[in-house]
């Protein structure tokens, strides 16, 4: 499957874009954690991004689109792509369509994922995440704790509160959501290629998106 999930942080993208990926082998690709794990590289493009991501405002739609071009030509992309987080703006939606047709991929779909903000609130600050930027599990204190506190399941790493996840920065991202985001709705509703899902269960708003492809 080829799709775009757009929603605001913690509506639930990363869990969702996890579940499709096992369903036909498509590919998450989260402009959030390759930036995090360049970050904790300390390459050029994590060094120039840093300070953006510590303040929950958006990285340069420039140096986001550079770093794109580059993943969608890699040969994973050719079992299925779930874009997680990315785009995040008008113009990086309007540099993907022509990316996207350059490169002769035609998506199937645009997952508009809505949940209610008081879930999100929540969510985003009982998140928790694996410091090791090639597993980046998610996990939550409430409902998803770590087996053993602070230790991921998975890897081993420690289960971190991500530097973006104070109640400032949260606030500060859900800002930028409304005002920067949001807008794409529209934009890929007037593209044909808009599918709304509403709810609180990633579950659910899976299975919508299974029937709504035929799979
Ligand atoms: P996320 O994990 O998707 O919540 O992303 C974490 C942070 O990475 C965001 O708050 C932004 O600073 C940055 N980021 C991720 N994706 C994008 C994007 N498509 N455009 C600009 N900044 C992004």
């Amino acid at each position: 499957m080829k799709l775009i999930l757009l929603g605001a942080p913690g509506a639930g993208k990363g869990t969702i874009a996890k579940m499709l990926t096992a369903i036909d082998g498509s590919v998450q690709i989260s402009t959030g954690d390759i930036l995090r794990g360049e970050v904790q590289a300390g390459s050029e493009l994590g060094r120039q991004a840093e300070a953006y991501m510590k303040r929950g405002d958006l990285v340069p739609d420039a140096l986001i689109m550079g770093m794109m071009e580059k993943r969608l030509q890699q040969p994973d992309c050719e079992k299925g792509i779930l874009l997680d987080g990315f785009p995040r703006t008008i113009p990086q939606a309007e540099e993907l369509k022509q990316l996207l047709a350059r490169l002769g991929i035609a998506l199937d779909m645009v997952v508009s994922i809505e949940v209610p903000r008081d879930v999100i609130l929540d969510r985003l600050c009982t998140r928790r995440t694996c410091a090791n930027s090639a597993c980046q599990a998610i996990y939550n204190v409430k409902s998803n704790p770590p087996k053993q506190e602070g230790v991921c399941d998975k890897c081993g790493a420690a289960v971190i509160q991500r530097a973006d996840e104070t109640e400032e920065a949260i606030s500060h991202r859900l800002q930028t959501y409304n005002d920067k985001t949001a807008p794409l709705i529209g934009f890929y509703e007037k593209e044909g290629l808009l599918k709304a899902v509403s709810g609180v269960s990633s579950e659910t708003m899976v299975a919508a998106i299974q029937a709504e492809l035929g799979l």
